[in-house]
């Protein structure tokens, strides 16, 4: 993880913002965005679009704000504040908009805190508290903690994204809450304005003064008015997470907030959902770092008996318990049936269980620890459940565990179709002696309303989450308050609380009377009106609440439509409807998608925002650099969202907000590897620049990116005196005027002799399809043309384990090899020219079948072109045929793995030389993607010695012609130097491999280091 310096790409309004403003809105926020443009140094993004972004977060409401404004500093919140006020505009805080039930959705100007305001203050190890700005992210937090061997355990499963100031505003509670409790229990203070611009120290009620004894003292007065109430409504859980925290005073919870039992005011403001003040600080109680962790799986036969036990498993361990989490058959199923998850979940199972227990003690010292396990086993076997645990005491194999968990909860949300899990009541919490009955009973409730939902999470607490399938659009609405109903009566049957994680928001607002009576709802009404007399904080929240079902709150609802639009690709495979009951899916096509199952495929994103990420995985590299909503894959979704639904005005697809929304997508199949739900935002680019492009037009660039594998057998013969661009002083600045390459980058170096001019190379067609060993090598356009060094390396690799090659060439079948070499399209893709790349595509492909009909291996040597084959060619509407071939494409290194795997490759092993020297990889975005870096590991390690390294790097920033382009030469650099470049600066005496073409130019660019492809490696590591 690696915390980037942020930097504004986009450039705002400053100087007319009332007028642009006023155009497209009214004029009250058009001089709500002149006041804060003038007097605040933050973001002030008032545009259709941008709003639009900030409508909606991880639930399933949507309300415009009038405007957004992203702070720079502390005091651009309080200016903030200061001209809301004046103008009695609402104030809607906000960190990463990750919440379930609406709470950062709503119409005032909302204040984004998580791009700007994310410092430590102040860190006391000793004391062990830390003090932090509110836009702080959790893991950003634990990660500079870690050194000092202390941790903030509030471990809530969107740690990456959760800022602290959104978890204290949600009372937020983590897997080991049983351990650790809520967030309420761990914040020591707050520091805070009220809407009328106070800003106030909430700490200890002993220590206040001023203001805030006085509105202690308001809130204590009721509180013992209310002890009667309090007693009789307040859940006895530990996960109570609705209202305002009034039994500060009464303390009828199972934990107490404050270890000596004292008052914290800070706790007013826990949960309090941004209703009450501003949070401008918080200081928090920080926990040692637990040294060892044991888990035993307790595999049950039923799911009852699972839900029976876990008031029996929380009384184990003597304090050393930490988690007891559930995992159903379903989620158990949806791992079993992934090869990647399913050797972990096997290694937990003993026989076919209804439902696994994952529980967890931590200590100090792992040998302290094992006794728990033989105390779990213990239990188990009184319950008559001997042999039924499974215990794992490597760290490893526990944290795979947890991450199948966390992977079998994101396939189960990737449901295609419009019936979606929806989240009302995922997080009802029930004593555990009746978990028992209430699951059964509430399964029971959904299989009446024809729908079903999936169990998991927090046992040990009684928070089981679970999500009924409703389709929002249809008769969602009236199923989910049918529900709701039905819930609340066994939650109150059960002496539980209907909010007990996620908060209250639009979506359980109008259930806070119903679980506290009129008096207490009265009490909090109140206190806000106390505290925020003009209700300028999120008002109709948490008091005076709109309904539930309110569908004109809702983001997907009966009225929502969709343009109709002729789609270039084909999207009908998510163009489905599912039967919520049994889950299976109509066939493609079937859904009545105006849009062609594109729609649809947007829908896919549910706002979770996981891919607000920051470490070095893929996903979403532009996001890291920018911090934007806007620049990041759930800002794009949302934008393309709103555009087909009509809501960015007409004509919006391929308008200036959709087009600037998707401009630093760089491809990089980050997200479709990364989201839970698969969003695939770099084909939807292909699509969104087809349809741009068709509107508005090619530029000069396009055309000269695009037919590039048209033009590169004769621009080769003139390679002299187009290489002369980087070399004569001026050309490269006029080619950046003229054609908006950008000056500062170095073109690829034409070749005279490139690889198509070998055309005796290997052996013909025909031959090798009565070979023993076949294979069939197909070089692109820029190994080719640019380094033919590679393509020879990779021949030449190939031969000496022992294959019989064919150069793969245009209709080759019954001709002498290199009619002209074969293309798959990419550059046509990139540029929205998906007519010419199906084109393309389809010749590549009928050369190619013959081979693949026969089973022969197509092996490709560039990875954006190789992974064309088996992922965008197969929605070109090219048939069955496109399968065939894209079944037996493989990356070079993809297929000496395999071949390696089989044993098929001594004799290369044989005569590759040893070697000591370090080598660095940096994966190709779509190597990663597409789960390719195994094998090109496996590939660099069978030469003897070999002991490569990855480099933790995302996107290399280059992507095609991206990183060449005058516009986004910036964006490019900063891409490379969050990991790659200083990663390679650092590798001083290693080989650098990188199997992309744009990666290698790109290492050579930014650090004048040579890349390799993994061919030349193994090439030159050959004894002749
Ligand atoms: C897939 C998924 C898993 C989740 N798992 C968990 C879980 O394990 N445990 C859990 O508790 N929750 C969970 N959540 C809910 C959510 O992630 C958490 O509540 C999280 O802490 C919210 O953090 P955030 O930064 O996104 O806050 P936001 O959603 O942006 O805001 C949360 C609340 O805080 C308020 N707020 C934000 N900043 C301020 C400020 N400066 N001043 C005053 N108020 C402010 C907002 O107005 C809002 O009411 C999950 C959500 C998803 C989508
Ligand atoms: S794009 Fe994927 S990861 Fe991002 S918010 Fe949408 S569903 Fe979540
Ligand atoms: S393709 Fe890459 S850059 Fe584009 S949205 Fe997905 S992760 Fe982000």
């Amino acid at each position: 993880m690696t915390p980037v310096i942020p930097r504004t790409l986009r450039t705002d309004f400053a100087d007319h913002a009332y007028e642009r403003v006023a155009r497209s809105s009214n004029e009250q926020a058009a001089r709500l965005a002149q006041s804060l443009v003038r007097e605040t140094q933050g973001d002030v993004l008032f545009g259709l679009a941008d709003r639009g972004r900030y409508a909606s977060d991880a639930s399933i409401y949507q309300q415009m704000p009038v405007g957004v404004l992203v702070p720079t500093q502390s005091q651009d919140v309080a200016t903030a504040l200061d001209i809301c006020r004046g103008m009695g505009v609402p104030v809607v805080p906000r960190g990463g908009g990750t919440s379930q039930c609406g709470q950062t959705v709503g119409t005032g100007l909302v204040i984004d805190h998580s791009k700007h305001l994310g410092r430590i203050l102040h860190l006391d190890v000793a004391e062990r508290s830390v003090t932090v700005e509110p836009g702080m992210v959790l893991d950003h937090l634990n990660a500079a903690l870690k050194p000092h061997g202390l941790w903030f355990p509030v471990d809530v499963s969107t740690s990456g994204q959760a800022t602290l100031g959104g978890m204290a505003g949600n009372n937020s509670c983590g897997s080991r809450s049983l351990a650790y409790g809520n967030m309420v229990h761990n914040v020591l203070g707050i520091k805070a304005w009220l809407s009328d611009g106070e800003l106030l120290d909430w700490g200890p009620m002993a220590h206040s003064q001023g203001r805030v004894q006085r509105i202690g003292h308001f809130v204590r007065d009721l509180a013992q008015q209310l002890h009667p109430e309090i007693d009789a409504h307040w859940p006895r859980v530990l996960r109570r997470v609705a209202g305002y925290n009034l039994d500060v005073f009464h303390p009828v919870s199972e934990r107490p907030y404050t270890n000596d039992g004292s008052v914290n005011l800070a706790h007013l403001l826990v949960g309090s959902e941004g209703t009450l003040a501003m949070t401008h600080s918080l200081t928090l109680r920080l926990s040692p770092l637990p040294r060892a962790k044991v888990l035993g799986v307790v595999n049950f036969p039923t799911f009852v008996q699972a839900m029976t036990a876990a008031q029996h498993i929380v009384q184990l361990g003597a304090g050393s318990l930490c988690a007891v989490e559930l995992v159903d058959r379903t989620m158990i199923d949806l791992a079993m049936q992934n090869p990647a998850f399913a050797p972990t979940m096997r290694s937990a199972l003993t026989g076919a269980p209804e439902a696994i227990l994952l529980v967890e003690f931590h200590g100090e010292d792992p040998s302290q620890l094992l006794p728990c396990i033989q105390d779990l086993k213990d239990c188990m076997s009184g319950l008559n459940l001997p042999d039924s645990v499974v215990p794992l005491l490597e760290e490893s194999a526990q944290k795979k565990l947890w991450d199948v968990r966390k992977a079998g909860l994101n396939i189960m949300m990737s449901l295609k179709g419009d019936g979606k899990p929806v989240s009302f009541i995922e997080d009802c919490a029930v004593p555990l002696a009746h978990l028992a009955e209430y699951t059964t009973a509430l399964t029971e409730v959904f299989h009446q309303h024809g729908t079903r939902g999936t169990w998991y999470a927090h046992a040990s607490v009684g928070t089981l989450h679970v999500r009924p399938i409703l389709d929002m659009r249809r008769d969602g609405p009236q199923k989910m308050r049918a529900i709701a109903e039905q819930a609340s009566a066994l939650v109150r049957q059960f002496k539980g609380a209907y909010s007990g994680e996620h908060g209250d928001g639009l979506c359980r607002g109008e259930w806070i009377s119903w679980q506290f009576g009129p008096r207490i709802s009265n009490a909090f009404a109140q206190i806000k009106a106390h505290m925020d007399p003009i209700g300028l904080l999120c008002p109709q929240r948490i008091v005076n609440p709109p309904r539930m079902d309110d569908t004109r709150l809702m983001r997907h609802n009966p009225r929502h439509s969709v343009i109709h639009i002729h789609t270039a690709l084909d999207w009908s495979s998510w163009d489905v409807q599912t039967n919520a009951r049994t889950g299976e899916l109509g066939p493609p096509g079937s859904g009545g998608d105006p849009a062609m199952g594109l729609a649809k495929a947007v829908d896919m994103c549910n706002n979770n925002g996981h891919c607000r990420k920051f470490d070095a995985g893929t996903m979403c590299p532009s996001y890291r650099i920018t911090r934007d909503e806007q620049h990041l894959t759930r800002g794009r979704a949302n934008t393309l969202r709103l555009a087909l639904s009509g809501q960015l005005g007409t004509d919006a697809l391929t308008g200036e907000d959709v087009r600037a929304a998707l401009d630093l997508c760089v491809s990089c199949k980050g997200c479709k590897r990364d989201c839970p739900t698969g969003v695939d935002m770099a084909r939807m680019k292909i699509e969104v620049q087809h349809q741009y492009k068709r509107y508005n037009g090619h530029s000069w660039r396009d055309r000269l990116v695009a037919h590039l594998p048209d033009y590169a057998r004769h621009a080769a013969a003139f390679s002299g005196l187009l290489n002369l661009r980087d070399r004569w002083l001026g050309l490269a600045w006029l080619s950046e005027k003229l054609l908006g390459l950008s000056a500062q980058r170095s073109l690829p170096v034409w070749q005279r002799h490139h690889f198509f001019k070998r055309s005796t190379l290997g052996v013909s067609a025909s031959e090798v399809l009565k070979a023993v060993r076949p294979v069939v090598l197909w070089v692109d356009t820029f190994n080719g043309h640019f380094e033919p060094g590679n393509a020879l390396a990779a021949f030449r690799v190939l031969q000496a384990a022992g294959y019989t090659v064919h150069v793969a060439s245009k209709h080759a079948l019954g001709h002498g090899a290199n009619q002209g070499h074969l293309c798959c399209g990419r550059s046509y893709l990139a540029s929205g020219m998906v007519d010419r790349a199906k084109a393309k595509a389809h010749a590549l492909i009928q050369s190619l079948l013959p081979f693949a009909q026969q089973g022969i291996a197509i092996v490709g040597l560039e990875p954006s072109c190789l992974y064309t084959l088996r992922d965008e060619a197969l929605a070109m509407g090219l048939g069955p045929d496109a399968h065939t071939v894209a079944e037996h494409a493989l990356m070079w290194e993809e297929f000496l793995a395999r071949e390696a795997h089989a044993q098929q490759l001594e004799a290369l092993k044989a005569r590759l030389q040893h070697t000591l020297q370090p080598i660095s990889v940096h994966g190709h975005c779509h190597q990663k993607a597409f789960g390719g870096m195994d094998d090109l590991l496996t590939c660099i390690k069978l030469i003897p010695g070999a002991q490569p390294k990855v480099i933790e790097s995302s996107c290399c920033g280059m992507a095609g012609a991206f990183g060449y382009e005058q516009e986004h030469h910036a964006a490019s650099m900063q891409m490379a130097e969050l990991s790659l470049l200083p990663a390679v600066r650092e590798a001083t005496d290693a080989i650098i491999v990188a199997d992309g073409t744009s990666c290698r130019h790109q290492i050579w660019d930014g650090a004048q280091r040579p890349a390799i492809h993994v061919a030349q490696l193994l090439s030159d590591q050959l004894r002749n």
